[in-house]
């Protein structure tokens, strides 16, 4: 699945594009033209997807600023994920870490949609 997946224009360094290219494994939920959905590695709830964009940009700003298209495309895929892992009823959070200073560590931008358990506020 992730091996057919495309960029048009990938980052050499950058993981999220590797996965895209199939260049590192990833366990993919959810594919369409423009975006990917795979579960994250280290899940911090019982559902824990991240869903980027095929294109590169480097976090959500960036990304709103270049495309809100497509920002709006992939808010509209978290929900799709959400649905298909069936925590949409329940609730769940969508969370773009956005800068090192927040705890961003992949420079490409990816919504993490976390389902299944109660959530606190603030977030830690
Ligand atoms: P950030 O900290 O940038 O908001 O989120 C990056 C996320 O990517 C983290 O939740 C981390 O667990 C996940 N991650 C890091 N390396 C890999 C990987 O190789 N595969 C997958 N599926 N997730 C990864």
């Amino acid at each position: 699945m992730a091996e057919e997946a495309t960029t048009a224009n990938p980052v050499s360094d950058c993981l999220f594009c590797k996965i895209l290219a199939g260049e590192v494994p990833a366990t993919v939920v959810r594919e369409t033209d423009r975006t990917l959905a795979f579960r994250d590695i280290n899940p911090q709830a019982p559902t824990h997807v991240l869903v980027i964009p095929k294109e590169h940009h480097p976090n959500a700003a960036a990304l709103a600023a270049a495309d809100p298209e497509l920002t709006a495309y992939l808010l509209r895929e978290c929900g799709e994920v959400a649905r298909a892992e069936g925590v949409a009823d329940s609730g769940y959070r969508i969370v773009f870490n956005t800068g090192s200073g927040a705890g961003q560590t992949v420079f490409h931008v990816h919504a993490h949609v976390l389902g299944g358990r109660g959530f606190g506020w603030p977030p830690g």
